[in-house]
């Protein structure tokens, strides 16, 4: 699987982080079936935006671009996002990319412009516009655009190596292709290739990459190679910010780090940015992540709740709502990863154990089952991590004793013995005492 990867020229922001987490879920469920991913993610070191910002600040182009790289690692470390199992540079892999614009001059599908640039001619490859469905027949062959970033409407032949000129200043190869640097294009299909072969399963991006990113890393691929590059793409919608798209001109632009400067917790980002179906458009709001923090604590909280039931067993019930998830959110994420109603079942799952918790039914060995699953689901999500028994009353359990107070002054024993119950459930055992009420938490039996 191959995802691209951030441009390292400014922190991530959110909606590069919608695209990652998505590719993050995608792995995560294929390893939930047992498939062994191959994961490769590139970074892009040398392109318009990273030249264009190692210049304004008047430092040389590694140590830009080391600085947020080493910024994307500790984001994708905060949101929990697994490592790929390689992160390309761009510029350590220069040689792969000059020997395959070779092949394409070879192969007469590039040519070299006067000022030393070498393009890719569009018209030559039957099946260009087979990703993003564009009609070449109107397109004016010949034509050049030598920006890594165009439009549908601007489809032209396109750079794959960029003569040198003044406004590169330091950034340059002397290679056989001449004094230059890649286009960005290149750099995706010699790293994709080189790690995963000429031909792999698995592809994705954003949307904004379909055309022309994604359109041209297949051209070049597959008029060097004669294979299929890639067998599945898969494409995630854009994240809109308070219905908008997200820009700096409109005040709604965040990066990760924005975020966490609010004092955001990372796995509420986490557990928004990824409960919305990759293909549709994700809008993100303040009160959404709000309710995201509150969904993971809910969930944090069944999974510590487990760690006391001592019921007698639900005769069957657990296994049967066990079962009944597993369907549920297993169909759904196979579903093409509908995310939202596999969340779903498992928020259904929650209610309904609680319920049984609740009524003292859930035995230890049920309990160990359910958790045994939900740290199944949670190796696909990832927000739930290790839970610890309590080691302070929540207000929950605090509101309870002082009930019970109440009803034991009220010599309410009925219902003093109900609340005693339901604290135990929680791990809260009570002491009555000539002092007072005592409470003192236990730990998993
Ligand atoms: P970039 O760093 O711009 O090359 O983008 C890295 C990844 O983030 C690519 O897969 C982009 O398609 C994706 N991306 C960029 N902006 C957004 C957005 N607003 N929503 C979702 N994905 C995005
Ligand atoms: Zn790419």
């Amino acid at each position: 699987m191959y995802t691209c990867g951030p441009t390292v020229y400014d922190y991530a922001h959110i909606g590069n982080f919608r695209a990652f987490l998505f590719e993050d879920l995608l792995k995560r469920w294929l390893e939930y079936h047992g498939y062994k991913v191959t994961h490769v993610m590139n970074l892009t070191d040398v392109d318009d935006k990273t030249i264009k910002g190692s210049q304004k600040q008047k430092i040389r182009l590694e140590e830009y671009t080391a600085h947020y790289t080493n910024a994307f690692y500790e984001d994708i470390k905060a949101l929990n996002i697994k490592l790929a199992d390689h992160y390309p540079k761009a510029t350590s892999h220069i040689a792969e990319m000059v020997a395959l614009v070779k092949t394409l001059i070879q192969k007469g599908y590039a040519y070299k412009s006067q000022d030393g640039s070498i393009y890719y001619a569009i018209g030559k490859f039957r099946d260009y516009g087979k990703l993003s469905h564009i009609k070449v027949a109107e397109l004016q062959v010949g034509a050049r655009v030598k920006t890594d970033e165009y439009t549908k409407e601007e489809a032209q032949d396109f750079a794959l190596w960029k003569a040198w000129t003044r406004e590169d200043g330091d950034v340059f190869w002397e290679t056989e292709l001449g004094k230059g640097r890649p286009g960005w294009h290149i750099e995706c299909s010699a790293m994709s290739m080189r790690y995963l072969g000429e031909t792999f399963d698995i592809h994705c991006g954003g949307v904004d990459n379909m055309f022309p990113h994604h359109e041209n890393e297949i051209a070049q691929s597959e008029s060097a190679t004669g294979k299929i590059f890639v067998n599945y793409w898969l494409h995630n919608e854009h994240l809109l910010v308070e219905g908008r798209k997200m820009a700096k001109k409109f005040g709604n632009f965040y990066t990760l780090r924005d975020l966490l400067g609010k004092d955001y917790e990372p796995i509420a980002i986490r557990y928004l940015l990824l409960s919305t179906h990759y293909r549709a458009q994700l809008n993100f709001t303040f009160e959404a992540l709000d309710a995201a923090g509150a969904a993971v604590e809910r969930l944090r909280s069944f999974v510590r709740r487990l760690l006391y039931a001592q019921g007698n067993g639900s005769g069957g019930k657990v296994v049967e709502l066990l079962s009944k998830v597993q369907e549920g959110f297993g169909g759904a994420m196979d579903d093409d990863l509908n995310v939202s109603v596999a969340l779903a079942a498992l928020f259904d799952f929650v209610r309904e154990v609680n319920v049984l918790l609740e009524a003292g039914e859930v035995s230890r060995t049920e309990a160990n089952d359910i958790d045994a699953l939900m740290k199944r689901f949670d190796g696909v999500l990832g927000v739930i991590g290790e839970v610890a028994p309590q080691d302070v009353l929540s207000k929950e359990a605090e509101e309870l004793i002082e009930k019970r107070e109440k009803a034991r002054k009220a010599k309410d024993w009925a219902t003093a013995d109900a609340l005693r119950m339901r604290l135990s459930e929680m791990g809260v055992v009570l002491e009555d005492t000539a002092q007072g009420v005592r409470w003192r938490l236990v730990k998993k039996a």
